[in-house]
């Protein structure tokens, strides 16, 4: 079992998030401002920290760098979510300090993979692919779709 901060400003998505961490035994904490993000990080101390790039107020890079920049936490492993991958946002979203992201609409299957690869400390997760994902047959519309709007 994992503490994982989630950061993400729609309400589906948190939803959806927490219901697949304590699905999979994890404790799952929700933070839906990202000024509020830091400190939560902080007192709650998580083993990985999810957030949303697409974020008011404070951007998902920008917590990731302030994260990176605390020396409380600044050795959290960090999954980004974006809904838009854009030429350069890997490296965008690497450089600021994430080890890996997901894209919007997520792929259970992936986005749980990327959690266990880094929770187990696995510096280089595979990273989602909307081209290799558009091959993985079989996966079940519904919960995969979720969450595909962006506030
Ligand atoms: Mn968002």
């Amino acid at each position: 079992m994992a503490k994982i901060l989630i950061v993400e400003d729609n309400a589906l998505n948190i939803k959806l998030f927490c219901d697949l961490l304590a699905a999979h035994g994890h404790e799952p904490e929700a933070v839906s401002d990202s000024r509020n993000a830091l400190d939560t990080a902080k007192s709650f101390s998580p083993d990985l920290v999810i957030t949303d790039i697409q974020l008011p107020h404070v951007s998902g890079l920008e917590l990731i760098r302030m994260i990176r920049s605390d020396e409380q936490i600044a050795e959290v492993p960090i999954m980004a979510v974006t809904a838009y991958s854009a030429q350069g946002d890997e490296e965008r979203i690497r450089a600021a300090g994430a080890q890996a992201y997901v894209s919007k609409p997520i792929s259970v299957v992936r986005f749980a993979e990327t959690v266990d690869e880094l929770l187990k400390g696995d510096d280089t997760p595979e990273i989602d692919n909307p081209e290799s994902r558009a091959n993985v047959a079989g996966e079940s519309p519904g919960p995969t779709e979720a969450g595909g709007e962006e506030t």
